[in-house]
């Protein structure tokens, strides 16, 4: 563990296997697949609604999901360099197209603003029930109760997007509270929606904090905790019950004869636990997941390997917390979800942001794709994991058992980035 530490502090490169997982805690855990299930039924009483506030979601009936893309090109491009083979199917989760908000935070940050938004019209009587039609929120008196009522949030950027979006659209006063890493456009796109943004000097540690105590404050304001929230947590999970759908169309199998492998940007440690958490419930063993953070903020990956989860920030380390990869900047892990995923996480995996850019060129070229830089990170994943066999390998004399047949990216976020910036990324500005 010494040794992982210095190589975190040195800023190197690193893919850590978890030594933790497996090792189950006893007794019922806090979250099952039955609270996953619970949260897919509240997204399909929403979908009406969902339907009537945003036209984009029209064509799916008011649920926000992204295509799963096979990407051949990138895999042949990426087996090109490095001496790497990445075996098997290459897809990218393209949750960077997600209608709405345009991020991963579409899945939690829109859950958890209609789970409260529930809450409050059963309590109000503006919803009979359940089985009432959802759609009725939609209406002027709704959004004048809605009006009456916060919600906020602390934000790097996009969970403040989906949070102040849905928010807003519903009526909600909305207010974000962001750190000074959240990107200009981002805070501009919130105004334009009616959103109240507060911009703080410090990183996203002081966004929150300052947040959640402004609406604790307040007993009309609801406040959305990324580092705690289970409510968050769920929505990302649901994600898993939509892939399983969306391998099986494609005719992917995922069992123990064909593991698959998922590789997913990690910040606070919310979105990719859900979806971890998710993915496990449904396939087990037969799924290997991996968080991929950057070499200056590896917030969970430092947690995980001192066993203080959230009781230290990469500060602590000597690092500066500071990336390209401005969705990834949190400093501190989410204490919750970097204990509850501990037993089901395969390992964690670092990345220089010299890297982000070039990654996102080349997904550009080679499939006509563009995420954002966070969104990139994931895309090392497999290429670390393959030079981590092929070192081991040769170390043991021995080949792994099963290998990986089908590898999935998850991209997190891309789709609100304004034209001119993606120039900028694309490095096309001429
Ligand atoms: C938020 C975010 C992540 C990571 O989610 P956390 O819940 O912070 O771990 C990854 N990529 C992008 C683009 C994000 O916005």
């Amino acid at each position: 563990m010494a040794d992982i530490i210095t190589r975190l502090k040195n800023r190197g490169e690193v893919f850590w296997e978890n030594p933790g997982y497996g090792r189950m805690p006893a007794g019922r855990r806090e979250l099952t697949m039955e609270d996953i299930l619970d949260a897919e039924a509240r997204l399909r009483r929403f979908a009406p609604l969902l339907q009537a506030l945003f036209p984009e979601t029209e064509a799916s009936g008011g649920i926000i999901e992204s295509p799963l893309r096979e990407i051949e090109a990138m895999r042949r491009a990426l087996n090109g360099a490095d001496g790497v083979q990445i075996d098997g199917r290459l897809f990218m989760k393209m949750d960077s197209d997600l209608a709405v908000a345009g991020s991963v935070k579409a899945r939690g940050g829109i859950y958890e603003v209609l789970k409260h938004t529930e809450d409050l019209a059963l309590a109000a009587g503006l919803l009979t029930g359940c089985g009432d039609d959802y759609a009725k929120l939609a209406a002027p008196e709704a959004a004048e109760f809605f009006a009456g009522h916060k919600v906020q949030v602390g934000s790097t950027g996009n969970l403040g997007m989906s949070i102040g979006i849905m928010s807003a659209a519903l009526g909600y006063e909305a207010i974000v509270h962001m750190s000074s890493d959240a990107k200009q456009w981002k805070k501009d796109l919130l105004r334009k929606k009616g959103v109240t943004v507060r911009e703080y000097e410090g990183d996203y540690g002081e966004a929150v904090r300052q947040g959640r105590a402004l609406s604790d404050a307040d007993p009309r304001s609801y406040f959305v905790d990324d580092e705690n929230s289970r409510d968050l947590f769920l929505g990302y999970a649901v994600a898993a019950l939509r892939l399983k759908k969306q391998l099986e169309e494609q005719h992917v199998a995922v069992n123990a004869e064909h593991p698959a492998a998922v590789y997913i940007p990690c910040g606070v440690g919310g979105a990719p636990g859900g979806i971890c958490f998710g993915l496990k419930e449904v396939w087990g063993d037969a799924v290997r997941v991996y968080f991929g953070e950057p070499v200056e903020c590896p917030s969970m990956l430092l947690g995980l390997a001192t066993g203080k989860y959230n009781g230290i920030c990469v500060q602590d380390a000597g690092l500066s917390g500071k990336t390209a990869a401005d969705g990834l900047a949190c400093g501190r892990t989410s204490g919750f979800a970097g204990k509850f995923i501990e037993p089901v996480l395969s390992g964690v995996y670092t990345v220089s942001d010299d890297r982000l850019l070039p990654y996102l060129r080349q997904l550009y070229q080679t499939e006509g794709l563009f995420i954002e830089p966070s969104s990139c990170a994931a895309i090392h994943g497999p290429v670390l994991a393959k030079q981590n066999i092929q070192a081991s390998e040769k170390e043991t004399g021995s080949a792994e058992t099963a290998a990986v047949q089908t590898t999935i990216l998850w991209a997190t976020g891309g789709s609100l980035v304004p034209e001119a910036v993606r120039r900028e990324f694309l490095g096309t500005e001429a």
